[in-house]
């Protein structure tokens, strides 16, 4: 189906935005691990990055599919869009469940760019993806709760403002459904740091800010509970959706910025006496990964309507990520061999975006997890953990 008029207007305006900040810049933060705060504040100030904050609250009260739009559009002008994608996702968080006073508090501020909502605190070292066994806990101790525990790789940290955490308010022992007994929280990062909180960068093979947190009596009022006490599982799913189609939407971006890069040189690299793109062997590949791309997007637009329309979409949302970041992957692997030795060169900018779509395999959520939730609770069969 051919796009509206308004998703066109809102792709020409990313692209002229994007086009701002060059390869070059993206290739200078790589190097020097540094944050793109010029970019992330742009693209604030021009309400792309609030799209899915309503009008009430000064957002713009679009859906997941437009902002789909925006992060595949930012994937594929090169840029990296892990340094500003979760604002959009865990945001939904707060729209969802935060009670009408968090609303107030947050949303205006999150949509007139005063605070940053980047960051999502789920993973820990020692449980992984076995998310229900996770072991910070928040005790409540009268108006407040204390927060123990540890997190891994909890990116942008160190540019968010609030965060959202995930912690267990009753033991895993304590519940007879194991999702039971995990809550929400909206975490001042700034107020944290020092009385409870300990950040600690981990070096990492993308320039992504991710960091380990150590939780010592940290002490969170109650009002910070998001949602409901003992549901917060409930309210970090509805986080993780978003998240599963926007990445799915960025991956189809990073694919077809491979295609681009590919076929452009493919057309222009001649050895033998003809561009390499004549031959097949070269040709095929990249025309395999457009199909591949092309397929993924059908998969994300239909996620992100369902989640738009309120439908449930977790086997859609999951699909589209896990698709999406093979396609863009395979794309990346072929434009890397299209490019001969020259992929490797940084000037091409290729190796960086390489690595960096490789990411998405893995996080949110990694293949084998998504193939068990298609396998468990889309074709029924047996429960393996
Ligand atoms: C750069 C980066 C940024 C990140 N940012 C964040 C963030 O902001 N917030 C956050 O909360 N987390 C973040 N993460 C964490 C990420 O979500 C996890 O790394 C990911 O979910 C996988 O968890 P794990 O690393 O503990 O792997 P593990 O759970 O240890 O799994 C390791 C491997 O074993 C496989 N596996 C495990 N159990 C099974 C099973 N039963 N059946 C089949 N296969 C299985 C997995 O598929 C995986 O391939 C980030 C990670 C990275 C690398």
């Amino acid at each position: 189906m051919p796009e509206s008029n308004d998703i066109l207007e809102i792709r020409q305006s990313v692209r002229q935005l994007c086009a701002k900040y060059g390869e070059d810049y993206w290739l200078q933060l790589d190097r020097e691990r540094g944050f793109p705060t010029e970019f992330v504040s742009e693209l604030t100030e021009s309400g792309f990055l609030t799209v899915l904050i309503p009008e009430e609250y000064g957002g713009a009260g679009l859906g997941v599919y437009e902002a789909s739009i925006i992060m595949e559009e930012v994937c594929r002008s090169g840029a990296h869009a892990g340094a500003c994608h979760a604002q959009m996702y865990v945001m939904g968080s707060v729209l969802r469940h935060g009670s009408d006073e968090q609303k107030k508090t947050y949303l205006p501020k999150i949509a007139a760019g005063e605070l940053r909502l980047q960051s999502f605190a789920v993973t820990e070292p020692t449980t992984g993806t076995d998310t229900t066994s996770l072991k910070t806990v928040a005790r409540r101790d009268g108006d407040n709760y204390i927060i123990n525990g540890q997190k891994v790789w909890i990116s942008r940290i160190e540019h968010s403002d609030p965060m959202v955490l995930l912690a267990r308010t009753t033991a895993k022992n304590a519940v007879t459904k194991k999702t039971d007994g995990l809550s929400a929280f909206i975490v001042d990062v700034r107020e944290a740091v020092g009385n409870g909180l300990e950040i600690r960068p981990i070096e990492s093979m993308i320039n992504h800010h991710s960091c380990e947190l150590f939780f010592d009596d940290l002490v969170l009022p109650k009002a910070n509970l998001l949602g409901e006490e003992g549901k917060g599982f409930k309210v970090i799913l509805d986080g993780m959706n978003a998240e599963r189609i926007l990445i799915g939407a960025e991956c189809v971006g990073d694919g077809r910025y491979f295609i681009d890069k590919a076929t452009a040189y493919a057309r222009d690299r001649t050895v033998f006496g003809r561009p390499i793109g004549q031959n097949q062997g070269v040709q095929f590949p990249i025309a395999r990964c457009y199909a591949e791309v092309e397929a993924a997007w059908l998969m994300v637009e239909k996620a992100a309507n369902m989640f738009d329309a309120g439908e449930t979409c977790g086997a859609e949302a999951n699909m589209s990520k896990m698709l999406a970041s093979e396609a863009s992957w395979h794309a990346g692997d072929v434009c890397m061999q299209t490019h001969g030795g020259f992929a490797f060169a940084k000037e091409y900018h290729i190796e960086r975006k390489f690595r960096e779509t490789r990411l998405y395999q893995i996080a949110p959520i990694s293949t084998n997890l998504i193939l068990s939730f298609i396998g468990e609770h889309v074709l029924n069969l047996p429960r393996s953990f």
